[in-house]
């Protein structure tokens, strides 16, 4: 039958040679493939140990902050909560106690705050949302690889701005940076 475009090739059902028979040239020219790709520039890179550059507009892990007197910023109003479109965030709220100022900034702070790294699509909108400058998307830091979904949940522990221990006096209590300054001197 006469094709449409005339263009189809009749192939000869050749016999296979005895080298054919034994798969020799499909396997030297496997080889070659491989022996090519062995010397080529790699596509990929060794993560986690290597990282590619972050992009300048990258969003990545959040971080909680502090306030310049080292207090949680985050008044646990819920909207960063909200505003996300993966419910990522949840939170319990509580009232802050007589004696807690230098803790939580605002009278009502997060008693616990999580956010699901595997839920989170780092769209930056939590950020967008909050009234009190409090989360943020880190432009340098992603969530690292863990074998435990458990472990994609971050809670406070990991999520607020860590306190220099300078910072901080032997009783627990957070310090201005003036006063850690004042108390550095002191002991100098
Ligand atoms: S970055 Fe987007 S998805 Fe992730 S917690 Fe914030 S609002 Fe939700
Ligand atoms: S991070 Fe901001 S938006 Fe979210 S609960 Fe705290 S203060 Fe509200």
């Amino acid at each position: 039958m006469q094709s449409l475009s005339n263009r189809a090739k009749k192939l000869e059902k050749k016999p296979f040679t005895l080298a054919e028979r034994a798969y020799l040239p499909a396997i030297f020219q496997g080889l070659s493939i491989t022996m090519r790709h062995f010397f080529m520039k790699k596509a990929t890179i060794r993560y986690p140990e290597e990282t590619r550059p972050f992009s300048p507009v990258f969003r990545g892990l959040h971080v909680l902050k502090r306030d310049e007197q080292g207090r949680e910023r985050c008044t646990a109003c819920g909207l960063c909560a909200v505003a996300c479109p993966a419910e990522a965030i949840t939170m319990v709220a509580g009232e802050r106690k007589k004696g807690e100022q230098n803790l939580y900034r605002e009278e009502k702070y997060a008693v616990s705050y999580e956010i699901n790294m595997l839920r989170c699509i780092f769209c930056g909108l939590c950020e967008e949302a909050c009234p009190k400058a409090a989360i943020y998307l880190q432009a340098d830091k992603m969530a690292p690889p863990r074998y435990e979904r458990d472990e994609f949940i971050y809670g406070k522990d990991r999520l607020v701005e860590p306190v220099s221990p300078d910072n901080r006096s032997k009783r627990g209590i957070q310090l201005t940076p003036e006063q850690a300054d004042k108390l550095r001197s002191q002991l100098a």
